[in-house]
């Protein structure tokens, strides 16, 4: 499933990977798959930021805005039931395109 085109701010440093694979086992949404012993990404765009592979990374290859991106406020209007969407991204208040899947 993905959430929202191009607003997620997971970043992964593929230099900075032991290939432990934590964060394929922990991502409830299959972002991350092993590619060579690393972790690579699958598709950024299903990202919801919940921040668990993060927490999970003994490395620090990754980084993600846990719960403070537009996916998450989107996530949770939706489960609110909310017609209005807003974040903290700076960007002001966010309007829902359906027909984009934008955001912000
Ligand atoms: S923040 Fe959550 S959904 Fe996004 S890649 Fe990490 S574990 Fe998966
Ligand atoms: S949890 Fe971190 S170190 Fe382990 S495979 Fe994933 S990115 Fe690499």
């Amino acid at each position: 499933m993905t959430y929202m085109k191009n607003v997620t701010t997971l970043e992964y440093n593929r230099d900075l990977c032991s290939g432990c694979g934590f964060c394929t086992t922990v991502c409830p949404h299959e972002v991350f798959k092993m590619d060579n012993r690393k972790a690579a990404i699958v598709d950024k765009d299903n990202c919801m930021e919940c921040g668990a592979c993060m927490m999970n990374c003994p490395t620090g290859a990754i980084a993600v805005d846990k719960g403070v991106g537009c996916a998450y406020a989107v996530i949770v209007s939706k489960l609110r039931g909310s017609e209005e969407i807003s974040c903290d991204c700076g960007g002001g208040e966010c309007e829902e395109e359906s027909s984009s899947g934008g955001c912000c």
